[in-house]
């Protein structure tokens, strides 16, 4: 009886898992090709430091325009990527081409951005990350200064001590850092205390219930008070309205993403906002001086 139930039930997963391991399977042949074909494309979605009234910098954002699948969301082809091993090269590539963006905006004269990159979990396992960064940043001319790395709680609990020493190989390049996805994993701030971390960036999860959500304005103001005594920069993702806008500037958090800021853009609409925005500040307009 126990036995019949059990094979009802794996049938059932086996089922379910065919349909998607077949879907996977479909995408990750796909995933292959992709930087032969130009299928990858960044955009680029503006930080806004809310004591300057600044854009203070961008985060690259991966994109996949496929021919096959149309467009698929990172959430589906990164942990793909990353099974295959493929996101070494991928990983790189978005390194790379991050980079060139920055550097060609600096060249037209849209300076003093920090330009954020996602690291997945394979890139910083693999001993030589920080020598592909170094590279990367000689062969682009980029200032190391410029570019933070960003690393999710998950990724550096699962290696602890690894992580440790690769951290401070960034720290030694003059390269910044910062948690993403803050308080959706385990870590606690005293266990980050003793990493060479320069920011943390509060998860969307906890900024959606704002200003309404006694738990998320707990959160909320108990992270960037924390933050800020252990000297990090704390940037709330996923800010959508105003109300959230008004709360976290009044919790002095330094730095709002989000779409009540803007998407993410491509390379030449994100130039355009960030100069356009610049413009702004001179001559206040209706986005501009709603802030607070
Ligand atoms: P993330 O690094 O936490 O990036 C923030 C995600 O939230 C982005 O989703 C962004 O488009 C979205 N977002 C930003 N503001 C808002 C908002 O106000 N409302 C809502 N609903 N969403 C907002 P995206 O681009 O789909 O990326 C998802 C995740 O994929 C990223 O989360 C990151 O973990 C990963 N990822 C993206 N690009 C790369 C990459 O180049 N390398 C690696 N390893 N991971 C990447
Ligand atoms: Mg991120
Ligand atoms: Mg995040
Ligand atoms: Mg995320």
């Amino acid at each position: 009886q126990a036995k019949s139930a059990g094979r009802r039930t794996f049938m059932r997963y086996d089922d379910a898992m065919d349909a998607s391991t077949r879907q996977r399977a479909r995408l990750s042949a796909g995933l292959r090709k992709v930087l032969d074909r130009g299928e990858l494309r960044l955009v680029f979605q503006p930080r806004l430091s809310l004591a300057r009234s600044r854009i203070s910098g961008v985060e690259a954002l991966l994109r996949w325009y496929s021919d096959e699948h149309g467009e698929v969301a990172p959430d589906d082809f990164i942990p793909l990527a990353e099974e295959s091993g493929l996101i070494l090269e991928i990983g790189e590539w978005v390194l790379r081409e991050a980079c060139l963006t920055l550097r060609r905006w600096q060249q037209h004269g849209a300076g003093d951005l920090t330009l954020s990159v996602n690291v997945s979990m394979l890139q910083l396992l693999r001993g030589n990350f920080p020598e592909v960064v170094r590279r990367v940043l000689e062969d682009t001319g980029l200032q190391p200064s410029v570019l933070e790395l960003e690393l999710t709680e998950s990724v550096l609990m699962a290696n602890a001590a690894q992580s440790a020493t690769t951290l401070q190989a960034f720290r030694t390049l003059g390269v910044s850092l910062a948690i993403d996805d803050f308080g959706t994993g385990y870590s606690s701030l005293a266990y980050l205390k003793r990493l060479p971390i320069n920011t943390i960036k509060i998860d969307k999860a906890f900024i959606d219930g704002l200003p309404g959500d006694p738990e998320d304005v707990a959160i909320t103001s108990t992270v960037i008070s924390m933050g800020h005594s252990l000297g990090l920069r704390v940037v709330a993702e996923g800010v959508e309205t105003e109300a959230q806008l008004g709360f976290l500037a009044q919790q002095r958090c330094d730095e709002v993403q989000g779409f009540w800021l803007s998407p993410p853009l491509d390379a030449h609409s994100a130039l355009g906002f960030i100069r356009n925005w610049d413009g702004a500040r001179q001559a206040p307009r209706a986005h501009a001086s709603s802030l607070p």
